[in-house]
């Protein structure tokens, strides 16, 4: 009765026809039965109709073995399967992380690309408006800071520099003040773009004169000793909101970039 289990997925899985065909030759011949046995077999798994009919041994060789055969070959084919989706799966999710990865590259660089640009176009605006800062003078050492001094407040910085060393405005903006005041001497105040008024002083020269713009880097006079001086230096002063309330110009240098000495 062991080819009973066979019957049913003999006659109605025909779909399995080309799995057959794939067998092996010799797995076929080599299990051909004798033809009284096979007819046995035949009535035993399909009825006296089947046994009536003329039996075919190629029929009855695909039994047990055959059969098992087959199972095991849809097992590993199930198997194989199952393997390839979860493989197609693993490969399109890593597929996918990929091209994740790669749109986020993209899209930094893009960003980064962006930003630069603007940075740059930021740059050329401030440069066309002359908003940049430039140091009041390239040379020279801090000699005296702001504060208590002999008495009484040091309302700027000393620049010790030698007389006629360049001095240059810091930004653009206005000479709203230039010619020679007893105690300061030579002095010279701009006001720039941004409120802040400078003082130059103890100057040996001024280049400029009231109401003239000025640009970053320009030239407005050179250092000097005159005024209550004593040694060649710049005295320069920072009036953040334009009136005469000075403020310590190391740390406002400083965060403009520009600090000397
Ligand atoms: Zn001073």
């Amino acid at each position: 009765m062991s080819s009973l289990p066979y019957q049913g997925r003999h006659y109605a899985g025909r779909h399995r026809q080309s799995r057959r065909a794939r067998l092996p030759r010799a797995f076929s011949s080599s299990f051909v039965l004798p033809t009284t046995a096979a007819a046995a077999l035949v009535v035993t798994a399909t009825g006296a109709t089947m046994a009536e009919s003329a039996p075919a041994p190629l029929t009855l060789d695909l039994s047990g073995q055959q059969t098992a055969l087959a199972r095991t070959e849809q097992v590993a084919d199930d198997a194989m399967v199952t393997d390839l989706a979860q493989r197609r799966q693993a490969s399109s999710m890593q597929t996918a992380a990929l091209q994740g990865r790669v749109e986020a590259q993209q899209r930094a660089a893009r960003d980064a690309k962006r930003k630069a640009a603007a940075a740059a176009a930021a740059r050329a605006k401030a440069a066309r408006e002359g908003k940049r800062w430039v140091k009041p003078i390239r040379t020279g050492t801090r000699t005296s800071g702001f504060g208590w001094r002999w008495g009484k407040t040091h309302d700027g910085l000393d620049v010790g520099a030698p007389t006629g060393t360049p001095l240059y405005a810091m930004s653009r903006g206005t000479v709203i003040s230039a010619g020679f005041v007893s105690s300061f001497g030579g002095k010279v105040e701009i006001r720039y773009w941004d409120g802040t008024v400078s003082w130059y002083a103890h100057m040996s020269k001024i280049s400029v004169s009231e109401g003239q713009s000025v640009m970053p880097g320009d030239r407005v006079g050179s250092v000097g000793n005159t005024g209550n001086s004593f040694g060649s230096h710049l005295h320069i002063e920072i009036h953040p909101t334009g009136g005469d309330n000075p403020v310590n110009p190391y740390p406002w240098l400083q965060k403009k970039g520009i600090l000397v000495g």
